[in-house]
């Protein structure tokens, strides 16, 4: 199988995550922070270990600040819904996917409302406008996503930082499609959330995500439960990362996902963005000589535009065309990739993109094989348009 779906999830994960994981499952297999035996102390060491990890990684001020969730969409919904009050307002991108605008959509029965600005893809100052014309007395929240997961078009997150925090407006950054290629750091780029998917770019196991908050004091909960401390009171603990981490985490997700995390940090993020830019460029430049192939973006250049690339075949669902692809064994996604504002704003609402996305493992001839695979299909098109003709 040719893997060019890794936008969605990565795979395959390097085989340290692999063992990581195999050996959680048996030297780490008691609840952390539950028990004063050995097992269940190796256990919360392992954990703490990979906070520790990850609040290196992300630039954090401490472990503290780093909660883990099942998956990106859990943190943002925990900073939406943690932070977000009837009257507030917030801006987001109109880039989004619907991890953000699903959560939002439903604040807005309790009078949550929105404004989306504009992205000018390739032009931070355009779009940092945008989010400056987009905001109100009464906003309390910035979220914006990093990349792109239809378009990879790159946000100027430092500067999106920069404006809100102007007005004294808190930041959430959803990281999902940067966090492994582009440094997203809380201290450098001032961000107040970062919400990521370890089981992308971090290379760990479905079933990970993390929540990164330098104060997290602003957040209510939208989980309250077990945390193996206090447990006389009926309040959740005040403290982070216990106050939003109620019962049982996935540890040998965690144990993974630190395998991951020191995957890429000894890979290098420029050296994995290089390789999948080239694959990329590579890729564009094929299709875009192609019969049939719309694209919508410039080739990626690792600055503007991230190693992600959408397009459709003229005439084409987008859903065939994957359909044909995976029946020659390449595995890409069609559709709307769970994002349709994004969509309405290059105007592909009605027919979706195939979106394709390398990971650390894609090599030439993967991209070689895709490549042959379209040109095929798109000799097979000219000729189906030309029938109807
Ligand atoms: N945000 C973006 C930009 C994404 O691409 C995705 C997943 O595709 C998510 C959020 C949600 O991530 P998860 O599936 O880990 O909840």
């Amino acid at each position: 199988m040719i893997y060019l779906d890794n936008a969605a999830t990565t795979y395959p994960k390097p085989p340290s995550v692999h063992s990581a994981v195999a050996s959680a499952l048996s030297r780490f297999g008691a609840n952390p922070g539950r028990g004063g035996h050995a097992m269940s102390m190796a256990t919360a060491e392992e954990v703490y270990r990979t906070r520790a990890a990850a609040s290196d990684f992300f630039h954090a001020p401490g472990p503290e600040c780093v909660v883990f969730t099942m998956n990106c969409t859990h943190a943002l919904n925990a900073v939406l819904k943690g932070l977000l009050r009837p009257g507030d307002h917030v801006v987001v991108s109109n880039l989004e996917h619907n991890a953000v605008m699903r959560p939002l959509h439903k604040l807005a029965e309790r009078g949550v409302t929105y404004t989306a600005a504009a992205v000018v893809p390739g032009d931070g100052d355009a779009t940092v406008d945008a989010f400056r014309r987009a905001l109100r007395e009464e906003t309390r929240l910035v979220v914006c996503t990093h990349v792109s997961n239809v378009w990879g078009v790159r946000l100027p997150i430092g500067r999106i930082a920069a404006l809100a925090h102007q007005y004294g407006i808190p930041v959430c950054v959803d990281a999902a499609q940067s966090a492994g290629l582009f440094p997203v750091f809380l201290e450098e780029d001032g961000i107040d959330y970062v919400c990521a998917a370890p089981h992308k770019g971090l290379y760990a196991p479905m079933g990970t995500g993390l929540l990164l908050a330098a104060d997290g004091s602003a957040l209510d909960t939208i989980l309250e439960g077990g945390t193996g401390t206090n447990s006389v009171s009926l309040d959740q603990p005040g403290e982070l990362p216990e106050r939003l981490e109620s019962g049982t985490i996935n540890v040998p997700g965690v144990a993974g996902l630190r395998a991951g995390l020191a995957f890429v940090r000894d890979k290098g993020t420029e050296r994995i963005l290089t390789h999948e830019v080239g694959l990329m460029r590579t890729l564009h430049r094929a299709l875009a000589r192609t019969n049939g192939v719309e694209l919508f973006t410039p080739e990626p250049d690792g600055e503007s535009f991230a190693p992600v690339v959408s397009f459709r075949v003229r005439g084409v669902p987008s859903e065939e065309t994957a359909s044909l692809l995976a029946s020659k064994g390449i595995a890409v996604r069609a559709g709307l990739h769970c994002a349709p504002f994004a969509h309405r704003a290059f105007g592909t609402l009605d027919s979706g993109t195939v979106r394709v996305c390398p990971s650390a493992f894609t090599t030439g001839r993967d991209v070689q094989g895709f490549v042959e695979a379209m040109r095929a299909l798109g000799r097979n098109s000219h000729a189906v348009h030309k029938e109807k003709l």
